[in-house]
């Protein structure tokens, strides 16, 4: 197997094999970033649904303070004596209309209790946003960046009234700031009059409340099933701590650092500092991908299987016509040698035979003698190309240049030429000047000038000269044949030169001929280091065949 036609066939296979696995590629990296998207919207909805679920622990801590707040006096003792065993509410405290602080007081009879409490809620009296929220002069506490948040809130906020945090009206809300190591929450209401009655909430408590709603830590699967989770569900607090964590997977998936959630959700307020988390195990996004790999490989295999079979049919039938092609070449080759031997005796026996006859014979009998000589020249000469094509095409063709006078062979060309050219009505004028003693190789320069002189006596025409020379240029010698026949067409010039290109026209169709005269004569004259061309002339066509001498063998 030849190396190119090796690498055409690895291509044949290779290449489309190359764009399948690529396209394949390319789709199940769709698919997977498909599907990852698809669980990554499953998982925020139910997030959403864990976020609402959280909102009815809020609401139902709303109503118990609410109830608690009912006709409470504003008294300090009312208002000591109001909290006292209610874990919920961790402090009380009033404020003015103006959200200024009444109670508990700086500087006034506090308890210890209150004094803390005054130091944990310092940033709130500080900042004056609760002042605002009452007064009514402030806005949502939106987070004006995350406006999905705001759509969430719009969302939730008919079905959960907490989330009113602080109505335009500054009826009650909810407050929440950061202190110490954690985030603290108050809620407030108008508590009749001007006044505002609202409480610390014990996170402690809210958080065990809020933890109290969502599922247990560990569960089963078939529970997880019934619940629609994917994996490990976390609540983290502003700080990212784990607060709480439920779902498939164990604590490990949730513990990783490096564990990229597949959906994070900020809880809505007052508890937006807190963040929900899902992580899935990176196998189970993987997993449904499992079915569209094995197609995409099976696919691929299927497709090199059918395609090597085909390259291997081509092979074998292109090498089977490759095999069949020579075997025509070489029973070419054989008969035309076989051939050679008889014509060669019956071209010798008729020019005996024209030797002997005496002047008084027979003018017919001389005339068909000659028609039997040249037609075995020429049927010789058919032959002579065959071999040489077939040398050539095998890479055996060799010259072997012996020191002889180009003139000398052009001439006895020439005169086995000419009984034939002038049967045709063509004169034959030759100017063959003495040429010096050069190593050519005698055979295929009578080839040479032989295939150019059939190919006049074939397309010559009837009537005009025939002119044929032999001159010297420089080291070169130049033997040239012209005709005042119909010629060449310009545009053919150079494919009359390529093997089996015969021109079609009026002259041409009906004359026997290979095509492989004119590709004969200027190979062997390159390998004498010339050439054969169709060179200018008036009329008719004119050949110029140029040869340099040989390294003498
Ligand atoms: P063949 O003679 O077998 O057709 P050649 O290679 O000798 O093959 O010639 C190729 C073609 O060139 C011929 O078919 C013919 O059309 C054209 N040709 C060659 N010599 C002449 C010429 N002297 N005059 C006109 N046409 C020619």
């Amino acid at each position: 197997l030849k190396p190119r036609l090796l690498l055409l066939l690895l291509s044949i296979v290779a290449l489309p094999l190359a764009a399948l696995t690529a396209v394949g590629l390319f789709v199940a990296r769709d698919e997977r970033a498909l599907q990852e998207h698809q669980f990554r919207e499953l998982a925020r909805s139910s997030l959403m649904e864990v976020d609402v679920s959280i909102g009815r622990v809020l609401e139902d801590r709303r109503r118990e303070l609410d109830r608690l707040a009912d006709g409470a006096a504003l008294e300090p003792t009312a208002l000591r004596e109001l909290i006292r065993g209610e874990p919920l509410a961790r402090q009380a405290f009033v404020l003015d209309g103006e959200g200024r602080l009444l109670f508990p007081r700086e500087g006034s009879a506090v308890t210890e209790n209150e004094r803390q409490f005054l130091e944990r809620s310092a940033p709130v009296w500080r900042r004056g946003e609760l002042a605002r929220l009452i007064s009514g002069r402030a806005e949502q506490p939106v987070r004006s960046s995350d406006s999905t948040w705001k759509i969430e809130l719009q969302r939730a906020a008919s079905n959960i009234g907490y989330r009113q945090t602080a109505g335009p009206s500054g009826e009650a809300g909810w407050m929440t700031w950061y202190w110490g190591s954690g985030t603290h929450f108050l809620y407030w209401r108008r508590s009749g009059g001007d006044r505002v009655l609202g409480f610390e909430v014990d996170r402690a408590r809210l958080l065990a409340d809020v933890i109290a709603a969502l599922p247990a830590t560990e569960s089963s699967a078939d529970e997880d099933d019934a619940r629609g989770l994917l994996g490990r569900r976390v609540l983290r607090d502003a700080n990212g701590e784990v607060l709480y964590q439920w779902g498939r997977g164990g604590d490990a998936l949730g513990a990783d650092p490096n564990a990229k959630p597949l959906a994070s959700l900020g809880l809505s307020p007052p508890l937006q500092a807190w963040r929900l988390d899902e992580y899935v195990p990176e196998a189970m996004l993987a997993a449904g991908g499992g079915g569209l790999w094995f197609g995409i490989v099976a696919g691929l295999v299927g497709s090199g299987a059918l395609l090597v079979l085909l390259a291997v049919y081509f092979y074998r039938e292109s090498s089977r016509e490759m095999r069949e092609a020579a075997q025509r070449v070489n029973f070419v080759n054989q008969v035309s040698h076989e051939l050679k031997t008889p014509l060669t005796n019956i071209r010798m026996y008729a020019e005996l035979m024209e030797g002997r006859l005496g002047e008084e014979a027979d003018p017919k009998t001389r005339e068909w003698l000659d028609v039997i000589s040249s037609e075995s020249q020429r049927l010789s000469r058919l032959i002579g190309n065959v071999l040489t094509f077939g040398r050539g095409r095998r890479k055996t063709l060799k010259l072997h240049g012996k020191s002889c006078r180009a003139d000398e062979i052009a001439g006895a060309v020439v005169e086995r030429f000419r009984p034939a050219l002038e049967r045709r009505g063509l004169k034959v004028e030759t100017a063959l000047e003495p040429a010096d003693l050069l190593a050519l190789d005698a055979d295929a320069l009578d080839q040479i000038l032989g295939n150019l002189l059939g190919n006049v006596e074939k397309y010559g025409g009837a009537e005009g000269t025939v002119r044929v020379g032999c001159r010297r240029d420089g080291e070169t010698i130049v033997i040239s044949v012209a005709d005042e026949g119909p010629g060449v067409p310009a545009a053919e010039a150079e494919r009359i030169f390529r093997p089996f290109y015969r021109v079609s026209n009026k002259l041409s169709d009906g004359v026997s001929g290979a095509g492989i005269g004119l590709a004969i004569a200027r190979e062997l004259a390159r390998l004498h280091g010339g050439d054969v061309r169709l060179v200018e002339s008036g009329r008719g066509a004119a050949f110029e065949a140029r040869v340099k001498g040989l390294e003498k063998s």
